[in-house]
């Protein structure tokens, strides 16, 4: 495995991290003891990131990951989990509520400490400058604390996490669904803007929530039909040649050196031996770009998400 920095935290990262989300049941029932399995292998194979946050299954995904990360574990790895997101339409960016949640956090994690420690989903926040100007100190505070190392935001929206590169003074930005086979504009959106600045920069979803894959997309999943549609023909193109869309699309975001890392959402071990096996796989450049132009008529193409808005041309019909 090689390893890669994560903008000037020091932190060197594998290009592959262990999104915990679907450990919290958001993709359907988890096996308990296949669970903690997939994180011993993830762990064994040299993945040293892992995410995490209340949100995730109302607390399930931290109180999983805590139980698998006793005992020897915890040492090994770079823990990440957030705040401010508590329910789907329930949010609280507040210094007071990021400071309380940290510690119910820490406590569910079996630690005394987050390496980093991420402001869930700010889009949804009624006032930017309130993130900016209370939520972000009031996490600066818990760092001089020693409750986290490293402090970021998180969302969907690429113009308001540029906006808070600039703004404020955070270590890294989690981005997730803007960097896959069906959307690649974090490249040209965000990663000179968190280059220039020396941040770090966590790339997330490149299945884009389960929507490149074989199995498709959970219920709950935000994208309109055209792109469903799109990304459903892609894997039946892929069917055809007897692979799986899911390896196309984890090679495709984690090969690319300017982005350090990318949050795969695992619950098995066997998806973790997939999701690693990717990374020496020869991507088969023909089949890639077929797969590319039948996502082209969406390519880009995004949802909203939260109180920012985003540009017109770029919502998916
Ligand atoms: P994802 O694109 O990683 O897809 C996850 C789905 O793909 C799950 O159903 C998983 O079981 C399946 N999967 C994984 N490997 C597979 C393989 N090889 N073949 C077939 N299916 C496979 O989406 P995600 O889990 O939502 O995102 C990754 C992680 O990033 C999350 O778990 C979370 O930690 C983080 N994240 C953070 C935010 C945020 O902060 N706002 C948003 C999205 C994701």
């Amino acid at each position: 495995m090689q390893y890669r920095d994560l903008g000037k935290t020091g932190l060197k990262v594998a290009p592959i991290g262990f999104g915990a989300s679907p450990l919290g049941g958001v993709y359907g029932s988890v096996d308990a003891n296949e669970g903690i399995r997939s994180v011993h292998v993830a762990i064994e194979r040299g993945i040293n990131l892992f995410d995490t946050s209340p949100y995730y299954g109302e607390t399930r995904s931290e109180a999983f990951l805590g139980k698998a990360l006793e005992g020897p574990w915890r040492s090994k790895i770079i823990l990440s989990s957030k705040a401010g997101r508590i329910a789907q339409s329930t949010f609280d960016f507040s210094p007071e509520h990021m400071e309380q949640s940290l510690d119910e956090s820490l406590e569910r994690l079996k630690t005394d400490y987050l390496d980093i420690f991420i402001a869930h989903d700010i889009e949804f926040a009624a006032d930017y400058e309130r993130i900016w100007n209370e939520t972000v100190p009031a996490m600066e505070r818990l760092k001089r604390k020693g409750k986290c190392r490293f402090i970021g935001v998180s969302g969907l929206p690429l113009g308001l996490l540029a906006e808070a590169a600039v703004k404020a003074p955070i270590d890294l930005v989690l981005s997730y669904c803007h960097f896959t086979l069906l959307d690649h504009t974090l490249k040209d959106r965000l990663v000179p803007i968190v280059k220039e600045r020396g941040l770090g920069l966590i790339n997330a979803s490149p299945l884009a929530m389960g929507l490149l894959s074989k199995s498709g997309p959970p219920a709950w999943h935000p994208a309109p039909d055209s792109i469903q549609t799109a990304a459903r023909r892609a894997s039946e193109y892929c069917s055809g040649w007897n692979v799986d869309l899911s390896t196309l699309a984890v090679q495709f975001s984690v090969l690319d050196p300017a982005i350090p890392v990318t949050l795969i959402g695992m619950k098995t071990a066997a998806e973790v031996e997939r999701n690693i096996a990717a990374l020496d796989a020869t991507v088969q450049s023909e089949l890639l770009e077929e797969v590319r132009s039948i996502l082209a008529p969406v390519q880009g193409k995004t949802w909203p998400s939260g109180n920012w808005p985003i540009e017109p041309e770029l919502v998916a019909k």
